[in-house]
């Protein structure tokens, strides 16, 4: 799939949409989703114009990997998630119901977060 240039996230990394953000680093933004499904919900993305983790885990680089997977556990350390507990999620493709075509790894915390997987 080729890279929508006008997706929602590319044009929050141009600050043409706010977004409530939580950190930045030179190859990463994290802010809080607009619709959170847990008391926190975190949505950590590369800066980079990846599709999704198909996409970025065949064509970043090792800085860019290393710098999404960094921020990750960063946020979750840095909001105390990590004693509780939290859970990271990434769609990716038409079956997970990706919505953004924009590499997104959600970060859920703040209550005991249920199954994995929604029974049909
Ligand atoms: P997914 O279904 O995995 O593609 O997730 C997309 C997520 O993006 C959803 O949880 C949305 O609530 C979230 N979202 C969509 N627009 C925005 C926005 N402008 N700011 C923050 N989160 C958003």
């Amino acid at each position: 799939m080729a890279y929508d240039t006008n997706n929602i996230f590319a044009r929050i990394l141009r600050g043409e949409i706010p977004c409530k953000k939580v950190h930045e680093d030179q190859h990463t933004l994290a802010f809080h989703d607009i619709n959170p499904q847990a008391p926190t919900h975190i949505l950590v993305i590369p800066k980079g114009s990846y599709v999704s983790m198909d996409d970025f885990t065949a064509n970043a680089s090792e800085a860019e990997i290393a710098a999404l997977f960094r921020a990750v556990g960063k946020i979750a350390r840095d909001i105390g998630a990590v004693e509780p507990g939290y859970r990271i999620l990434s769609n990716c493709g038409p079956d997970s119901g990706q919505e953004v075509p924009h590499l997104h790894i959600h970060v859920f915390a703040g209550k005991k977060l249920g199954r994995m997987i929604a029974k049909d």
